[in-house]
């Protein structure tokens, strides 16, 4: 079944990890910025980190078919420096042109902060300022419902913000329905160990539809898999889910929530032309 992975960190992975998403029916992927493992000193290396997620990666991803897009910002983590949240920020706008870039994130909170809550202000008003999807990222274990209600909260809060351009990801049981009530969309995370299995997203969906839903691998440099999301619809088989479900989850719905992006576009014509 084709798919699309809202949430893929590639600069991580190898060149077989795309093809192993593109045997299993990956045809596009979406890139959010994130913390490389060690905090950066120097907004250089974001410069250099936002060339390639323009440049290298797509290039590296088309080679097996898949179209890379990303997503730009410091990240939630490093976003407790406000001085060089403040350098990086300024960064920002000289790669919103280039052609893969949707928006921005994966911003939100880690520790939820009160700089890192003030980084992320600014990040959402950069975003409404250069009219911008929104993709969020929101914190893990005993920070996850404290953090989602922050982010959640302060958005609500924002008169300017159309909740259906904002992705809220790394949900859980415990904050799926906040997200959805105020009309957001919401992403699952499938990791193999931490955040949510295959079974629970399934779960999920079960209990609260598939309307403004995604699953992802969110993929990065930990413990995580690149093709967690064709294991996801193995699941959904083995619950008995029709392959109409399971396909607008895995394929419609992120092609319904990135196509709010005018650069999206190709990956609807050419998903027409597929189908
Ligand atoms: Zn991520």
């Amino acid at each position: 079944m084709k798919y699309i992975d809202l949430h893929a960190h590639m600069v991580s992975r190898t060149t077989d990890d795309y093809e192993q998403m593109a045997l299993t029916g990956c045809v596009a992927l979406t890139e959010p910025a994130f913390w490389a493992g060690f905090d950066r000193l120097s907004p250089v290396v974001f410069a250099d980190y936002f060339n390639r997620l323009t440049s290298f990666e797509p290039a590296r991803a088309a080679k097996y078919g898949i179209q890379h897009y990303c997503w730009l910002c410091l990240n939630p983590k490093e976003g407790e420096d406000r001085e060089l949240a403040r350098r990086v920020l300024e960064l920002i706008p000289q790669f919103l042109d280039r052609p893969n870039v949707l928006g921005i994130g994966e911003i939100g909170v880690n520790r939820v902060t009160r700089n890192e809550i003030a980084t992320f202000i600014d990040h959402v008003d950069l975003a409404l300022h250069y009219n911008q999807l929104i993709h969020i990222h929101t914190p893990h274990l005993e920070d996850k419902y404290k953090g989602t209600k922050v982010i959640v909260d302060t958005l609500v809060d924002n008169r300017h913000i159309e909740p259906g351009r904002v992705m809220v990801d790394h949900a859980e049981e415990h904050t799926i329905g906040m997200i959805l009530d105020r009309g957001f969309w919401t992403g699952l995370t499938l990791y193999p160990q931490t955040k949510t299995s295959a079974a629970r997203a399934v779960d999920m969906i079960e209990m609260y539809g598939s309307e403004r839903l995604c699953v992802a691998s969110a993929c990065d440099w930990g413990p995580s898999l690149p093709t967690a999301m064709p294991h996801f619809v193995l699941e959904m088989r083995r619950r008995g889910h029709s392959e109409r479900l399971i396909r607008k989850i895995v394929y419609e719905n992120p092609i319904e929530f990135l196509s709010q992006s005018p650069k999206f576009r190709l990956v609807r014509e050419c998903a027409e032309s597929i189908w």
